[in-house]
């Protein structure tokens, strides 16, 4: 039996139809745990609207009502914020129904969704146009777009082309009282006042519903080179970077950064993935170079650039990739990594930043605190060097139980966030607070900071009932 006043069920109901309702409680378990099982709650109901107007009624009768809801998309988030708490009086606002691409503007070079348009059909759309949408994440097959603004979600392509508050000029929200603001401009330029859409963009549901967005096309790329080359050392890996990237400017769109513990993790549980190369090395980059010319001279760029870093020691070895099939390969290679290790046991999964320049001491001092402190534990250390974006993961010791390993995460987790702190960074730099870092945002964060986003929280949902209990 649902929680809800019956006045209320009745009311969504007629909003959104016997579609949109489920209340069976085995209908309602695939929207009340994450993907990775981490995170698990109750729901007294899951509403799925079908458009943004449904959504605005959705949450003007829940306001009325007193009862707090939860928005969730592709429910991909790794931080626990789309899933309800354990007290079953939440609502799952469920956006998957909202799957309109609305408008493709080729000579704006802009595209209208909805927020339930998973990012994979976005990219096939811009794709259909001669254009890109550039933000990729291992996750696009099932994340949307709503889910990707409301995380200001990152990934691969980030060095090149930034994160999704980049490649956004509008969003359409429902507020917590239900009023419908629709900031759908796609403008490039427009200083009116303060910029709203970025309070909603990276807040995590906590302030609005994201029920569409204007986002940035840009010109396919056709031609592109991919690599991939052992290193010595993280700090080899900065080297590189600033290397190619001054010979190769905006062409560097990506240079991934993985530990070959990760890289071993990856041969040993992701079926059909080969080491490139016949030894063992330390580190590894995934380099790509990309460009909108069809004949651009990408694998002579490459060539001079990994010349250079062999002269210096930079680099160890090197593959290029000559076929598709190959390029492929070498992304599984590292798209595996997550997956991967969930095979050796709990993953704790630290996703922080620090500056570039600072990449190689914070690997170098965390490495030496963690076998420290626990020693044997093995560290997944991967992540994209340009962004100073490092996911530090840590997996059981050989040989040992899941249970004492999950009693230290707390102490493993706060070490690491000592560590980033000691380096000016932050302890989520793309994966957001949800309920997993609230506690640890109120240690780490500006008390000011924290005070002024209470403030926003509370000027614009006063009475709380947006995804309550995550990020604040
Ligand atoms: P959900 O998980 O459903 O929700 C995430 C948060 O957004 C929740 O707080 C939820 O309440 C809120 N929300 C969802 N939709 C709305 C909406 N319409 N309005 C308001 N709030 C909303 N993330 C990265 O940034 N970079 C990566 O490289 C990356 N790689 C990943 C790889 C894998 C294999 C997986 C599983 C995840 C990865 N992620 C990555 C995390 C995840 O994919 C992103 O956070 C993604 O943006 C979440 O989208 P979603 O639709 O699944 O959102």
């Amino acid at each position: 039996m649902s929680h809800l006043p019956a006045e209320l069920l009745r009311t969504l109901g007629e909003i959104v139809g016997p579609a949109g309702l489920i209340d069976d409680p085995a209908a309602m378990q695939a929207y009340l745990s994450d993907w990775r099982n981490a995170y698990r709650g109750r729901a007294a109901l899951v509403v799925r609207p079908a458009s943004a107007e449904e959504v605005a009624a959705v949450v003007r009768a829940c306001y009325q009502a007193g009862v707090p809801l939860v928005p969730q998309g592709g429910n991909t988030g790794l931080c626990g914020g789309s899933i309800p708490d354990d007290s079953g009086h939440q609502v799952v606002l469920s956006l998957t129904r909202l799957t309109r691409i609305r408008d493709v503007d080729a000579g704006n070079e802009t595209i209208t969704v909805e927020a339930g348009v998973v990012l994979q059909q976005v990219q096939e759309a811009a794709a259909a146009v001669g254009r890109q949408f550039p933000l990729s994440l291992g996750a696009e097959g099932s994340c949307t777009i709503g889910g990707n603004l409301a995380t200001n979600a990152g990934g691969t392509a980030v060095l090149r082309y930034g994160n999704m508050r980049d490649l956004t000029l509008g969003v359409e929200v429902v507020l917590p009282d239900g009023r419908l603001w629709n900031g759908l401009r796609g403008l490039r330029k427009d200083n009116t006042g303060y910029d709203l859409k970025h309070l909603f963009i990276g807040s995590e549901g906590t302030l609005g519903i994201i029920t569409a967005a204007v986002l940035k096309l840009y010109p396919a790329v056709r031609s592109r080179t991919t690599a991939w080359v052992a290193l010595p050392s993280p700090q080899a890996a900065v080297a590189l970077i600033g290397r190619m990237r001054a010979l190769c400017g905006d062409r560097l769109t990506g240079f991934e950064l993985m530990s070959r513990q990760s890289v071993a993790f990856v041969l040993r549980h992701v079926p059909g993935c080969s080491d490139p190369f016949v030894e063992e090395h330390p580190w590894y980059v995934l380099i790509e170079l990309s460009d909108t010319l069809p004949e651009a001279p990408l694998n002579a760029m490459l060539e001079t650039g990994l010349g250079a870093a062999f002269e210096q020691g930079e680099a160890l070895d090197a593959v290029v990739a000559s076929s598709e099939a190959q390029v492929s390969a070498l992304w599984k290679l590292r798209e595996g990594i997550s997956e991967a290790q969930n095979h050796e046991g709990p993953s704790l999964k630290h996703d922080i930043s620090v500056p570039v320049s600072s990449i190689a001491a914070f690997i170098a001092q965390a490495d030496e605190r963690l076998q420290q402190a626990f020693p044997g534990v093995r560290i997944v250390c991967y992540g994209h060097v340009g962004d100073g974006n490092l996911h530090y993961n840590i997996s059981k010791p050989v040989g040992s139980e899941d249970e004492p390993f999950r009693a230290q995460a707390e102490a493993i987790m706060y070490l690491i966030y000592d560590v980033t702190q000691a380096f000016a960074g932050s302890i989520s730099a793309e994966h957001g607070l949800g309920q997993a870092k609230r506690e640890a945002a109120r240690r780490y964060k500006d008390p000011l900071e924290l005070e002024l986003m209470r403030s926003l929280k509370q000027t614009l949902d006063p009475t709380g009932l947006m995804n309550p209990g995550k990020l604040l």
